[in-house]
């Protein structure tokens, strides 16, 4: 199968409307467009199947439960889970770990250890600094280089305490992508549970949890062209199955009596209350859309668009590049020698080109490193040479309008 970023792209229907036609979208890592079968999807739900999802009831809600445990199922297998039964539906990748940080510490003892890095987004970072207040545990983090994490030294910070180790698939303000295998190594003679927060990760490559061999998976279908307001929490079946619930309400218990209750089995007894349904069935779609597509080719796609503009933003010296190309998972960080990022942002808008500026929730690595607000583009399989390049020509016309001229620096040296 051969991989044609305009083919692709053409399947996003907000790439077709009025001013959208010219936008140049670089703003992925933050959320990605719908193609068009998954927006049907929400829609079709809303249009044909709507009820909730109660097991022996009628026609539409029996309909709508088949569709859940059909997406379950479509879930195991796009991450390679070993049974339906260790997917849980959530609202996304910071419930996920808000739930892990939940339950897995509400187990543990005061001065037990976890693991995370200054790389993380603040979603695998608070619910653990939470945790730790609560249960009095001890918050440690992998050794760095000026805020940039040295994952092959893990094994530095890990010791018979350590619970919990919950580390980034692929980090989402510069793009860095650990060595999961060299995670695994490390981490694996401990008798501690390892998480990836797959966020990023599973927009860009084939997930196999089985392969990663980690105890734990989330991530958002909304930055993978799915719906938002639906994420997939993976799990090894007998750690769920170990784990106490989190929310209780409805779905999640079989019998309910004065004082306790009783909880249902899994997945069900994570998931309390009505499940976002519609999210559910676009999450469905966007399933079967991504399996219909060559996701190595995708991704060869996405590696070019990002050395590209590493390569060009490398030769500038009018640009300080905060990310790197290598073991990159789509992501260009940089900041303006002239300006600044804020503004520089505002210039590429004004010409419909939709970067991000800021700290792009993970203050730790920023405020380790000298740059703690940069300029992120962050690319999709539907970007196309010409959206490089359009960015590429937008940053020089920033850089030529800044560049003071020859009359502006003789004044500046001689006003000493
Ligand atoms: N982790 C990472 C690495 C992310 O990039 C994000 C979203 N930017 C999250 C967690 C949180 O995802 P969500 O907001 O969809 O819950």
């Amino acid at each position: 199968m051969s991989f044609s970023a305009e083919a692709f792209k053409r399947q996003f229907p907000l790439f077709a409307q009025g001013e959208n036609a010219r936008l140049v979208y670089l703003d992925n890592a933050a959320t990605t467009q719908k193609p068009l079968s998954v927006i049907n999807a929400v829609r079709d739900y809303y249009m044909h199947s709507s009820a909730n999802t109660h097991r022996s009831s009628h026609r539409l809600a029996r309909k709508a439960t088949e569709m859940v445990e059909r997406v379950r199922g479509q879930a195991a297998e796009f991450v390679n889970a070993a049974s339906p039964n260790e997917m849980v539906f959530c609202r996304g990748a910071t419930e996920a770990l808000n739930l892990l940080a939940h339950c897995l510490c509400s187990g543990l003892a005061p001065g037990d250890e976890i693991v995370i890095s200054t790389a993380e987004h603040h979603a695998n970072i608070v619910p653990w600094q939470m945790a730790a207040e609560r249960y009095q545990l001890t918050l440690r983090f992998v050794p760095d280089t000026a805020g940039v994490p040295r994952f092959d030294q893990l094994s530095t910070v890990l010791n018979e305490r350590t619970r919990v180790v919950s580390l980034t698939g692929g980090a989402n303000a510069i793009g860095l992508r650990p060595d999961l295998a060299q995670v695994r190594r490390q981490v694996q003679h401990t008798r501690s549970v390892w998480i990836v927060d797959g966020a990023q990760l599973a927009a860009h490559e084939v997930v196999d949890v089985q392969k990663i061999g980690c105890d734990f998976f989330v991530c958002s279908a909304h930055k993978f062209y799915g719906p938002t307001g639906i994420g997939l929490l993976y799990g090894r079946e007998a750690l769920l199955e170990a784990m106490p619930p989190w929310l209780g309400g409805g779905e999640m218990i079989t019998e309910v009596g004065l004082q306790t209750s009783r909880y249902a089995g899994l997945p069900h007894k994570f998931e309390a209350g009505t499940s976002p349904l519609a999210a559910i069935a676009g999450l469905g779609a966007v399933l079967a859309f991504l399996a219909r597509q060559d996701r190595g080719a995708m991704a060869a796609h996405e590696q070019k668009l990002v050395h590209r503009l590493h390569r060009a933003l490398e030769a500038s010296p009018d640009f300080h590049l905060v990310s790197q190309a290598r073991n990159n998972l789509g992501i260009a960080a940089f900041v303006p020698v002239q300006g600044s990022a804020a503004d520089l942002m505002h210039w590429l808008d004004e010409r419909d080109i939709a970067v991000r500026v800021g700290h792009h929730c993970a203050q730790l690595l920023g405020r380790a490193g000298s740059n703690p607000v940069t300029v992120r583009a962050s690319v999709a399989a539907y970007n196309t040479d010409s959206d490089i390049r359009t960015l590429l020509q937008a940053l020089e016309a920033y850089c030529d309008f800044h560049r003071p001229t020859a009359g502006q620096l003789q004044r500046e040296s001689g006003s000493g």
